[in-house]
């Protein structure tokens, strides 16, 4: 059987691992054939699978007892108009949004429903190369409620990597793509969001890490299953949570804990995106036009600097069995997106085929 390496975005590749228990728990399931997505959320069973989720991620992330961990639904498109609707729910109060590419762009969008976005650009070039101004210049406005911005760009490949740090602000935080793949500070935020589905198992789980100071407030006005008191004071399961989703999370969070926890995963990430990101330095056959400062360690973006092989190098790729590289359709180019489960094997095939690829091309 030809082997096959995925660099999908999202959803995205699964521990192998996780993937073979899952299996096993679908074929024998708990107990006497029934198998954990056939009974109730609030069984005992369940629970348990619930509670190990959140003990493994406070460790594993660091998480303060004065914050809550909530599983939400809805994907974190559904977080752009929670977040103003929890945190705001005025129309004409401000909120800082830092835009500094696709994702960031679509919680503004979406916010401008619910209050007024401040948009403040980041993005800047210096000698050519895409560049993200440091925090310190962020023009961030003194009578905005919050400040949100995108510490990973997907779509881009571009990286904030610097640690917020403004007084008497609530920073809130889009992790989708790039939660546990290295440590962060949770102290230096106050609602950290990620879709589940790049680096913490399925879609259809949305994971929520928020300062307990701040869902104090309650408000009418917000569709229950939207309101942080409420899916808290319910430990998340005010409606019928997507179990298969919080079950698989619950495996991908024990195979971090098992592989050494985030601190390692960060050291493997950073070798095997340097990996890609040599090959594209030290070759002008390949172009990634981001400053070295903020290239994202998980989504490693770039073109063929001839255009007309892009596509040839998306097909030959792909019968290669370097699968889903094509870049998003709005940027073109191509995307290989390197998260915490793809393998140094799988890096290393995508920097061989890259390799022969200039040879032969160029
Ligand atoms: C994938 C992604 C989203 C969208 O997540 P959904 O689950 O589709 O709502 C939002 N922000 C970032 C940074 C992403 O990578």
């Amino acid at each position: 059987m030809k082997i096959i390496h995925n660099f999908s975005a999202g959803p995205a590749i699964l521990p192998k691992s996780v993937l073979k228990q899952a299996k096993k728990e679908l074929n024998y399931g708990i107990k006497y054939g029934i198998s954990i997505l056939e009974i109730s959320h609030r069984s005992k069973e369940f629970i348990k699978i619930a509670e190990e989720s959140e003990k493994n991620l406070r460790k594993l992330l660091k998480i303060p007892k004065n914050y809550k961990v909530l599983f939400c639904q809805g994907g974190a498109r559904t977080q752009f108009s929670a977040i103003p609707l929890n945190i705001i729910n005025k129309k004409n109060i401000k909120a800082d949004y830092i835009n500094s590419g696709y994702w960031s762009y679509s919680a503004i969008k979406e916010a401008k429903k619910y209050c007024i976005p401040n948009i403040i650009p980041v993005k800047y070039f210096i000698n050519n190369k895409i560049s993200i101004l440091p925090m310190k210049k962020w023009k961030i406005n003194n009578n905005s409620k919050y400040i949100h911005y995108c510490p990973n760009e997907t779509i881009e490949g571009i990286s904030i990597k610097e640690e917020p740090n403004f007084k008497n602000k609530i920073i809130i935080a889009d992790f989708s793509s790039i939660i546990l793949s290295y440590p962060i500070n949770i102290k230096k935020y106050d609602i950290i969001y990620a879709s589940a589905q790049k680096n913490l198992g399925l879609s259809g789980i949305t994971l929520i890490i928020i300062k307990k100071s701040i869902i104090n407030k309650k408000n009418k006005y917000i569709p229950s299953t939207l309101n942080y008191k409420i899916i808290s004071s319910n430990k998340s399961m005010f409606n019928t949570p997507s179990i298969f989703s919080w079950y698989l999370s619950s495996l991908v969070l024990n195979w971090i804990k098992n592989n050494g926890g985030v601190k390692k995963i960060y050291k493997i990430n950073k070798q095997k995106s340097n990996i890609i990101y040599n090959i594209i330095d030290s070759n002008n056959f390949y172009i990634n036009n981001i400053n070295f400062k903020n290239r994202s360690i998980v989504n490693i973006t770039f073109k063929l600097k001839n255009k007309y092989l892009n596509n040839l190098f998306i097909k030959e790729s792909y019968e290669a069995g370097l699968m889903f590289l094509k870049g998003h359709y709005i940027f073109g180019g191509i995307r290989s997106s390197i998260y915490n489960a793809m393998s140094f094997k799988s890096v290393k095939k995508l920097a061989d085929f890259m390799i022969y690829f200039s040879n032969r091309y160029s």
